[in-house]
């Protein structure tokens, strides 16, 4: 059985993976790391990719992964 994974991943405004250390108000901590600040929230599957819209605070991140990790739990369920 493949394990699946549903996490949330920081996000710059062009849409590419922000792994800085940001200060809560998505600016970045390091000002000479480079990152352009992060602006939204992904929720991101290990089998779907991408799951839905970008949230832009992390509370409407987590609600949005927990209900994809309870649909997988559906599927399986009944498989
Ligand atoms: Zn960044
Ligand atoms: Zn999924």
């Amino acid at each position: 059985m493949v394990r699946i994974l549903v996490r949330i991943e920081s996000r710059h405004a062009d849409n590419s993976p922000c792994t800085h250390s940001v200060k809560p108000s998505g600016k970045p901590r390091d000002p000479n790391s480079g990152c352009p600040g992060r602006t939204a929230f992904a929720v991101v599957c290990s089998e779907h990719g991408d799951v839905g819209n970008l949230h832009h605070v992390k509370a409407a991140a987590e609600p949005a992964a927990r209900d994809h990790r309870d649909e997988h739990r559906t599927a399986l369920a009944v498989r």
